[in-house]
This record gives C-alpha cells, sequence and structure tokens, in this order.
C-alpha cells in the first residue's frame, strides 16, 4: 500500500463512515480546484460516492468546489471524462497522492491543501 502523505487529519464523522475500498487503485483522480465551478456533474456519476462538496462560505463569491476523498477513489475515471470544464486530472496513484494538495484549496476530507506545501515566506 502506498502510505497516503495528502491526509492531513482524520475524516469528519460523517465521512469517515462511508465505506472503504478493498484495494489500492491503479488511478486516483483528483479535482482542480483552481477551475472547479462547483456544478456537482462529477457527483452523479461516481460509483463510489466518493467526491464531497466543499462548501464555499468563507471563499470569494461563495463559490462551492468539490473534493476526491483519495482513500476511497477506485480511479474508474468516470468523473473525468464527465466534468464539462475539463477539471479532473487522472494520475497514476502514487503521483496523485502528491500533486494532490498542489491543486486543492479548501477540503472538507481533511486532506492537504496548497496552504500545506507550500513553504512559508520568511
Ligand atoms: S464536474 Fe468538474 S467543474 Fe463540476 S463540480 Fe465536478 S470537478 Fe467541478
Ligand atoms: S475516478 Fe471514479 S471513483 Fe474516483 S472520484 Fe472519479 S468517479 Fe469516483
Amino acid at each position: 500500500m502506498t502510505d497516503n502523505t495528502a491526509r492531513k487529519g482524520p475524516r469528519p464523522e460523517l465521512i469517515a463512515q462511508k465505506p472503504e475500498r478493498k484495494r489500492e487503485p491503479r488511478q486516483l483522480a483528483v479535482i482542480n480546484q483552481n477551475s472547479c465551478t462547483g456544478c456537482e456533474a462529477c457527483v452523479i456519476f461516481c460509483p463510489v460516492d466518493c467526491i464531497e462538496t466543499v462548501p464555499g462560505a468563507d471563499w470569494a463569491q461563495f463559490q462551492t468546489v468539490v473534493e476526491v476523498d483519495i482513500e476511497r477513489c477506485i480511479g474508474c475515471a468516470l468523473c473525468a471524462k464527465h466534468c464539462p470544464w475539463d477539471t479532473i486530472p487522472m494520475f497514476g496513484y502514487a503521483e496523485g497522492i502528491q500533486k494532490a494538495p498542489e491543486i486543492t484549496r479548501r477540503s472538507i476530507c481533511n486532506q492537504k491543501t496548497i496552504e500545506d506545501v507550500t513553504p512559508a515566506e520568511s
């Protein structure tokens, strides 16, 4: 199993209750939140319900975005195929874990975001 270095802390209880996948996938979907419009089209297509809505109350224009729970994605790529804005890149699993924080601005799954991987200015 590849160590999930993109995890920051435990998921909130409601998300943690959702079923785990059985084995590590070959691919991983990661939402590029820099261009996600929050349309939620991808959510409907995910067969394992691992795309979570990230509320936008503290964000410019109150925009909602979505986030893939890395430990539940099975890498089927259905979300990437159906995103109207082409903003879900698919990565090899290990690469996806590494890249995810760089294109994640907010997390409801307690996964790392760009703030967690950007060195503080001195
Ligand atoms: S379909 Fe694309 S733009 Fe719409 S919520 Fe999903 S990732 Fe964002
Ligand atoms: S690749 Fe498949 S399992 Fe993973 S988030 Fe997209 S639709 Fe869901």
